[in-house]
Order: C-alpha cells, then structure tokens, then sequence
C-alpha cells in the first residue's frame, strides 16, 4: 500500500501563488492543478514534513489529507477485506436494493441500524450488457453486484454458499449470471486498536479543511458513524475474542455505518428506512478465491473511458 499526501495550498494573492509554485518545485511535484485560489498534488507519506517546512517559511496556509492507495499484494494481508470495485464508465445505471429486501426485524427501533439485506438488487435490464466482473450496487451503499462464476468460487473455496441470492430484473426474474452478496452476519464494533479512523464523524462530506462532520450515537443502540480520519493511515482492526463466533460467516456486515449517515427524514424528523449502509467484509479465503479477477488499477484504467478496477482493503483481527 502507499500513503500519499492529498495538498492543496491555498494561494489568495499573485505573491501566494508564486511562492506555493516554489514549494512545489521544492518538493519535486511534477503534476499539480492550479486553478485561481489554490495549488493541489500529490506527495508521498514521508514528503509531509517538508511540506510543512516549505510552506511555514514562505507562511502560506495549506491543508493534507493522507489517503491510501492499496494494491494486489495487500489484498490477502488482513483476516477479511473490503473490496472496492469502480465499474467500468460504460456502466452508469446501477442497480437498486428496495425497502422490500431488507428485514426490519431485528433492526433498531430508533435507527434502523441492524436491518439485514435478505433478498438482492434488481438490475436494469441494460445491465446485462454490462460486459465487466462487478456491477454497481444501490448507490451509496457500496455494495455489488458479482458474476455468478466468481460467487462459485468463493463457494468452492469456502464450502459455504448461504450468502448468494441470484439478482434480479425489473420484471422480477432472475438475472443471468448475477449474483448479489448478501450478508449472514453483523460484526461486533470495531477494537479500540483500530487505527486512522473517526468515531462518531466523518469528513466525507467536508471540503479539505473543513471541520469534520459529527454525529450522535444513535440513543437506543449506541450505533455510531465511522470514517477515515485522513491524518494518519488506517487500519480497520477487531479484536479475536469478539469474532470468535463468526468464523463460519464468509459474507459479513460492519457494525457501524460508514460516512454519511444517520440520513433523517426531514419531514418525519425520524431516520429513513434504509439509513446506514455499513461495509461489507469478505472472508480472506473468498478475496483469494477472486483475486484474479479483480483487475488492480494500472496506467490502462485511465485511457479513454475508465476501465473498471477495485482493490482490496485489508482488515485485521487481532
Ligand atoms: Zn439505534
């Protein structure tokens, strides 16, 4: 994996911005975007503190965010994974989870946190066009949508198959080769040991420098947001004794939510009925099992129309 710094300086006058062109030169930047107020690059993790010697001794004002990219060879380093899938540009219209696929029962009744996904995404017909691995699942939910030949071999290395619901199409049938994941189990909070995270805010809202956004737990279950802190590298670590139980799941959901939520409805001032979309966690043995259809991002993602790439982001039980 590689830390890199996100800048941006921030270059109000003509002096400014002639000094922040300095730091850049200074620090070796040769791609950076300028536009009328503000310098932003790129700068590897061990770069940010001469980046704040450059910037204090021409007294300009900056903001970093640490941000990290992963590659193949971090995907099989935690106990589970995050897979991030970024279709394919060709594809824009994802399929959508209805309130009708989810179970309430043992969600909270303030909330809504704990509510299970039990039946897939309906995908729109288009999509069966859709000639990549992974397809976009209901927006902002991170959530996918996979080829049903890579599901069997999660289920071949796995022994396990109760996380595979064929999705669907709008008139209700099944669609060919898709599959959603589903989750068969919910995993404790996050350890203390967990690392470059927030609790209880996020700063996936904000603009860079702006305070973080920050929520209340929730008062019934004490459900709590959660989202990368950008100071530091993160590490999404749970602690053994909690998972203890959970071995046999392959298919899980995180506790918290991620980012953005709680959404409260504004008319009701009560949470929607879909708030709070916490990542999913793939067992190890089934992100080996695909690993060689995820296609890591490399100089061809970007040429012409984006290719469709994911990574894979390791999480740790210690
Ligand atoms: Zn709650």
């Amino acid at each position: 994996m590689q830390h890199e710094w996100q800048v941006s300086i921030l270059t109000p006058t003509r002096t400014s911005s002639r000094l922040a062109t300095e730091v850049v030169r200074s620090l070796g930047v040769t791609d950076s975007v300028v536009t009328s107020d503000v310098i932003d690059f790129v700068i590897p993790q061990h770069q940010g503190h001469p980046l704040q010697l450059e910037c204090d001794a021409r007294s300009l004002e900056y903001d970093s965010e640490l941000h990290t990219r992963y590659e193949e060879a971090d995907a099989l380093l935690g106990d589970y994974g995050i897979l991030h899938v970024v279709p394919s540009s060709r594809n824009q219209v994802p399929a959508i989870l209805s309130t009708a696929s989810m179970d309430f029962t043992m969600a909270c009744s303030n909330c809504s946190f704990g509510a299970r996904q039990v039946n897939p995404h309906t995908m729109p017909k288009s999509g069966l066009r859709y000639k990549g691995e992974f397809y976009h699942g209901h927006p902002g939910t991170n959530r996918l949508l996979m080829r049903r030949r890579l599901a069997d071999l999660i289920v071949d290395a796995t022994g396990v198959d109760n996380f595979l619901r064929p999705s669907l199409l709008p008139d209700g049938s099944e669609a060919a080769d898709w599959v959603d994941l589903v989750p068969t189990a919910e995993m404790p909070p996050l350890s203390t040991g967990s690392q470059g995270i927030l609790v209880n805010a996020s700063r996936a809202n904000t603009d860079l420098g702006d305070p973080m956004e920050e929520f209340d737990p929730c008062p019934i279950c004490k459900r709590t947001v959660w989202g990368y802190s950008y100071s530091e590298p993160s590490r999404l670590e749970y602690s053994r004794a909690s998972t203890k139980d959970l071995t046999d799941h392959v298919v899980l959901s995180m506790r918290e939510p991620f980012n953005f939520f709680p959404r409260v409805t504004t008319k009701t001032g009560k949470y929607g009925p879909l708030y709070g979309w916490p990542l999913l966690l793939l067992q190890t043995a089934a992100v080996e099992a695909i690993i060689s259809h995820i296609r890591f991002p490399g100089p061809e993602t970007w040429k012409g129309r984006q290719q469709e790439h994911g990574w894979v982001e390791p999480v740790y039980v210690k």
